[in-house]
């Protein structure tokens, strides 16, 4: 099954050469990792669950006409998506002030944002991934200003989906990073959102009681990493017995 020609391996996941040409098959791992792989566990279970709620969330972008590579969850742990040519930035879209911005700016986390801020990293694990400006992303050729402008776009119509999505099942969407690829199709290209989104890219806390339902459990130490997500997937209404992930079965909540 696994004799497919690997392309890539990262640290959540790996990319398989497709069926067809300008196909991959993305399969997630259940490595999780935090501080640029500093602090490494194996949570098993979690890579399907981050299939089967980035499954959700693509299909779902896909239907209201936001354009991403995704086409179709095959298995528990792969997906089958379009080829994409990496933009190296990560795109991270914050409501409320969490993690990073809080040290960086002295905001206290879960202060609600003036607006929705977009931020650029630079996908570099060497340099652990450093903040960059527009100016940056341009000047050096990451991106065109025509590309910046349609990932900028693209980020602000994922926040808006995904806050509305979430907020429907009592989770507030403080922050998340989606990645973009160039997607060519003949001789035109489009920006697409690429990557994953689940747990392990947003910060999803439950409206209630502002209880952490993401990767900040596993790099915070506090456990629960894995009852957590099934729980977000369960509010999603995803989850049912057949995909159910070795070790422990979903706990309720509330
Ligand atoms: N994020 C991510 N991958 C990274 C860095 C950040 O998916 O390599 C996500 C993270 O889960 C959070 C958002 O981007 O939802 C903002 O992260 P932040 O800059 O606060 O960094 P962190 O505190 O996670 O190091």
């Amino acid at each position: 099954m696994n004799r497919r020609r690997r392309i890539y391996e990262g640290k959540a996941k790996i990319l398989y050469e497709g069926p067809e040409p300008g196909t991959l098959i993305q399969h997630f791992k259940d490595d999780a990792t935090a501080f640029n792989n500093k602090k490494h566990e194996i949570v098993d279970g979690k890579g399907v669950l981050n299939n089967r709620i980035s499954e959700y969330v693509f299909n779902n972008l896909n239907a209201i006409g936001i354009p991403t590579h995704f086409i179709r969850r095959m298995n528990m742990r792969e997906q089958l998506i379009r080829e994409v040519e990496i933009i190296p930035l990560e795109v991270v879209v914050r409501n409320v002030a969490a993690g990073s911005i809080a040290k960086r700016l002295g905001i206290e986390e879960g202060t609600q944002l003036p607006r929705s801020i977009i931020e650029f990293y630079y996908k570099n694990d060497e340099l652990d991934d450093p903040i960059v400006a527009e100016e940056h992303v341009t000047a050096f050729g990451w991106a065109t200003p025509q590309e910046l402008d349609d990932i900028m776009a693209l980020a602000i119509r994922v926040n808006d989906f995904l806050s509305g999505l979430f907020l429907g099942v009592g989770i507030r969407l403080v922050d998340f990073k989606i990645e973009c690829g160039r997607l060519f199709e003949g001789d035109m290209m489009r920006i697409v959102v690429a990557d994953e989104i689940s747990p392990d890219s947003c910060r999803l806390w439950d409206i209630k009681t502002n209880e952490k339902m993401d990767k900040d459990r596993f790099r915070r130490e506090m456990g629960g990493m894995l009852e957590a997500y099934q729980e977000v997937a369960k509010r999603l209404g995803i989850l049912n017995e057949n995909d159910r992930p070795a070790g422990s079965g979903p706990t309720l909540v509330q």
